[in-house]
């Protein structure tokens, strides 16, 4: 395995707003931690929108939303939401895996769950976020996140797209899974 070795300046200031989400979040037990890839293109945009479909809509009483940036560049509240969760599902825009490998970085023994988003769509979406109706990243990104509910988390009645206002329509194909949960 190859590795790139980089140096991330600290911070000594923290954002309140995001402190106090991974506060009330941090669980006993712990919630299960999503998080997305967050990458600028449509895959990207997908990935994230569906990343918080599943913690803010289908399954917000079993999940907690992780914030990448945050998580990944410094040692406070979000990077424990992941540290000490079960199961961490890393919902990714493409191949190049960079939530999982991020996260990966700072937590070694990180084991997430990979959901390659763009294999659950099954489309090749073009770069520009402006190629791509905003009704149709709706539509992706259910499609998405009804499979990473169904197949990942195991909902004690948050869950249900049905209930929660989400799309039904779901999606029949096998979960695009590269790894598995601790
Ligand atoms: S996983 Fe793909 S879409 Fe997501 S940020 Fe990385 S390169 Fe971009």
């Amino acid at each position: 395995m190859d590795y790139e070795t980089i140096q991330i300046t600290k911070v000594t200031g923290k954002c309140p707003a995001c402190e106090d989400y991974a506060d009330t979040n941090s669980t006993t037990p712990p919630k299960i931690a999503v998080m997305a890839c967050e990458g600028a293109c449509a895959r990207g945009e997908v990935a994230r929108r569906a990343a918080n479909l599943v913690a803010h809509r289908l399954a917000r009483d079993e999940t907690v939303r992780i914030c990448l940036g945050g998580a990944f560049t410094k040692d406070t509240g979000q990077r424990n939401l992941v540290r000490r969760a079960e199961k961490v599902i890393a919902i990714e825009g493409c191949f190049i895996n960079c939530s999982s490998r991020m996260m990966e970085g700072v937590i070694p023994d990180l084991k997430p769950v990979i959901v390659r988003a763009d294999l659950i769509y099954n489309l090749d979406l073009p770069f520009g976020i402006d190629e791509v109706p905003d009704e149709m990243f709706t539509v992706y990104a259910y499609k998405v996140a009804e499979q990473v509910v169904r197949d990942y988390v195991n909902t004690t009645g948050s869950g249900s797209p049905e209930k929660n206002g989400g799309c039904a329509g779901g999606c029949g194909s096998k979960p695009a899974i590269k790894g598995c949960g601790k």
